[in-house]
């Protein structure tokens, strides 16, 4: 079962991104998924995960099971009047 949790800033409360895993796996630098804009360079393995903003020390928080969204395509808009603005327009 995957898990994901957020990563969180002991110092000054940031939240630097996730770690998605495994539950009882190891935890991999490629497990890290940084926030947009992270203003550090991503960690590499062996590295300890900072805080993307202060450096500070960081830890857990909020882990829950994964679930992995499914993106459905939108459907194309359709052109002209929507069906039923003649009712609606009669009922007026
Ligand atoms: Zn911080």
């Amino acid at each position: 079962m995957k898990v994901i949790a957020d990563v969180k800033c002991y110092h000054c409360g940031f939240i630097s991104g996730q770690l998605v895993g495994e539950q009882n796996g190891r935890i991999r630098p490629e497990s890290f998924h940084p926030v947009d804009k992270y203003p550090r360079p991503l960690p590499r393995s062996g590295d300890i995960l900072r805080c993307g903003r202060c450096g500070g020390p960081v830890y857990l928080e909020d882990v829950r099971i994964y679930h992995k969204r499914i993106v459905e395509p939108i459907p194309p808009a359709r052109r002209g009047r929507p069906r039923g603005a003649k009712t609606l327009a009669k009922a007026s």
